[in-house]
């Protein structure tokens, strides 16, 4: 067996993979490489999580091409995560790591689990021999805090966190680039039942737990896996072939090449993306889709000036800013990272909040300005008010002074915005509970004539005939959900009437 040269900077995947592995059974081989590129993901998703960063999701993150046994590497990094506060007592009153196997923590982790809960078989590698060796001082720490804490087994030692369950159609959006839905219906439907979405035109839904990652109409991007809520934004855009476009904040380019789908590859799209390595992505899923009518744009939206001669004609902007995620993240497993089960992760974050409505109202305000636009759609996946409501609000007289107003994306629609203000009727959202993901938009439209803001509604004002108030609107009649009410509750007492500073006053202060 290879050993480690201690001179050479370890990484998680260990230095002895060849040789080790040239000596192993296949199926060892495979549960070596899961455990390695499990360590691999752990160590991206702890270090995000520690340092309240977004990365990637789990599952994004297996799969990564570079990830070969994904459905083994998926269970393992779940599951290590599951019993990580576990783990880490028993490692910590065991003492048993040097320097050496602390620089690798995330492997130790994950043979840790495989040791104490997984696997009881030989495992082989350096590392998990290593830990093999300590079996019994392991076990006896296991035993002790057994009996201290009176549980039966290590699962009653868990603190578990709130798992939302959440089990979800698989939505699949055909990319009609390259296929026709009636098609993709017929290959599709040779292994799974298929149905239309009754509301998305182009979108798919198949029984949950259907696995596509390896599909070869996925490879090939005639089809997109994307959710049903991301799907609805660049429709409820609308852009027509041949316009122009610009997806303010683009990577990694779900809904821009669904744009290019719905302009039937007509017109030009501009897709901006400030992030060097996310504009990686955006070209990938560009090239993947086959659309030849986007145009990649390495830079600051809010850099961008209005007056641009080449922006001069731009009609619609998608603008799907950064946000804090918080409404994808039960699919994104973020119950499991240890910021949420140590209860960290909702009181600490008002000032993260805040930056990024900051942003996103600075960006919402810039897209007001293209001289020729006539639509712009603002979507967030966060389920906070102070990303949605709150920014749109605290634009609303900007958007007047603009000549936009609120439409109602989707009208069939049930759940509505938070009925903060009148007119959130017309907003847009999904819950992270009922719809499985929490999305927000809001569609504002260039008007002929002016109207006071916000535009009341025949229901609102019939609602204010009545002596009632907001609460009797629409907004209401689709009562929002538990989630939805904590952090109403959360945030009702937080007023936030911002003075809303013009592209030209932020882009000074900036
Ligand atoms: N619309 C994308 C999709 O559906 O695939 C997702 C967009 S993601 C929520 C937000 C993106 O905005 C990130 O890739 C981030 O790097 C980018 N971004 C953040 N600030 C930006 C800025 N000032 N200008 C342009 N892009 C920005």
């Amino acid at each position: 067996m290879g050993r480690v040269n201690p001179r050479t900077k370890p990484s998680v995947a260990g230095t002895a993979g060849k040789s080790e592995s040239r000596r192993m059974s296949n199926a060892d081989r495979s549960a070596y490489f899961a455990r390695r590129e499990a360590a691999k993901i752990l160590r991206r998703v702890l270090e995000g999580d520690a340092h309240r960063r977004a990365v990637a999701s789990i599952k994004s993150l297996v799969y990564a091409p570079s990830v070969r046994n994904k459905k083994g590497t998926f269970a393992l990094v779940c599951k290590t995560l599951k019993y990580l506060p576990i783990i880490k007592e028993v490692l910590e009153a065991a003492d048993l790591l040097s320097n050496k196997w602390k620089r690798q923590k995330e492997l130790i982790y994950v043979i840790m689990y495989d040791i104490l809960l997984g696997q009881k078989t030989p495992l082989a590698g350096d590392a998990e021999k290593f830990l093999m060796r300590q079996q019994s001082a392991l076990q006896s720490v296991v035993t002790q805090l057994l009996s201290k804490r009176k549980a039966n087994n290590i699962e009653d030692l868990i603190a578990r966190g709130d798992n939302p369950g959440v089990s979800r159609p698989r939505f699949i959006r055909v990319n009609t680039l390259k296929m026709d839905v009636h098609a993709a219906i017929q290959e599709l439907g040779k292994r799974y039942a298929v149905q239309k979405d009754d509301m998305v035109p182009d979108l798919l839904v198949l029984p949950p737990g259907s696995d596509l990652h390896d599909h070869p109409l996925v490879a090939d991007g005639s089809i997109f896996m994307q959710g049903k809520a991301s799907s609805m934004v660049a429709v409820a855009l609308d852009p027509k072939p041949g316009w122009e476009v610009l997806d303010a904040c683009s990577a990694p380019g779900n809904k821009t090449v669904h744009l290019a789908s719905l302009m039937n590859g007509k017109g030009r799209i501009i897709a901006c993306e400030l992030n060097e390595n996310r504009v990686k992505r955006l070209q990938h899923t560009i090239e993947l889709s086959g659309a030849s009518n986007i145009e990649v744009l390495h830079g600051d939206f809010l850099a961008l000036d209005p007056k641009d001669p080449s922006l001069s004609k731009v009609r619609a902007i998608l603008l799907d800013p950064s946000c804090s995620g918080s409404g994808t993240a039960a699919a994104r497993l973020d119950h499991l990272l240890p910021s949420h089960v140590e209860g960290k992760s909702s009181g600490d974050d008002h000032e993260r909040l805040d930056k990024l409505a900051a942003f996103q109202r600075k960006a919402l305000a810039h897209a007001f300005s293209f001289p020729a636009v006539e639509r712009i759609v603002y979507s967030t996946c966060s389920i906070h008010q102070v990303e949605n409501e709150d920014v749109v609000q605290s634009l609303l007289h900007l958007a007047e002074s603009h000549g936009f107003q609120l439409e109602t994306p989707f009208p069939q629609w049930q759940r509505r915005g938070l009925p903060v203000f009148a007119g959130a009727n017309h907003l847009l959202r999904t819950d992270p509970i009922e719809d499985k993901e929490g999305f927000f938009i809001a569609l504002f439209k260039k008007q002929n004539t002016t109207h006071p803001f916000p535009q009341i509604s025949s229901r609102d004002k019939s609602s204010r005939n009545h002596g009632g108030n907001i609460r009797n609107s629409r907004a209401v009649a689709c009562l929002p959900t538990s989630m939805f009410k904590m952090w109403m509750h959360a945030h009702s007492k937080r007023t936030r009437r911002r003075k809303i500073h013009t592209p030209s006053e932020t882009r000074t202060r900036s």
